[in-house]
Formats: structure tokens, C-alpha cells, sequence
């Protein structure tokens, strides 16, 4: 799996391949992951 060029590798995955990513979390927790970068940016990326 490649992320494509600009996009964050890690909302990338989160949105794609969301069952994946969040079958850790239980049923309507929040992904920590995703809300630090909805909050803070995502680093590495110009999506600031
Ligand atoms: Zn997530
Ligand atoms: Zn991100």
C-alpha cells in the first residue's frame, strides 16, 4: 500500500482502510490517532 503523494500516510490509512486502522478502538471511541491530527495538523505534510 502506497500513500499517495501530499497526503498523510496516517489519515490516509485512517480513511481507507478505517476498519483496519480503528479495530483496536471500541465501538464509537474516538481514534486518538485521528483527532491529534484533526487538532494539531499533520505533521511531515503540507496539509497544515
Ligand atoms: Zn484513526
Ligand atoms: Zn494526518
Amino acid at each position: 500500500m502506497e500513500t499517495p503523494p501530499g497526503e498523510c500516510p496516517q489519515c490516509w490509512y485512517h480513511a481507507h482502510f478505517s476498519r483496519e486502522a480503528h479495530a483496536h478502538l471500541a465501538p464509537g471511541q474516538d481514534c486518538p490517532a485521528c483527532v491529534d491530527h484533526m487538532r494539531n495538523g499533520c505533521p511531515g505534510t503540507a496539509r497544515n
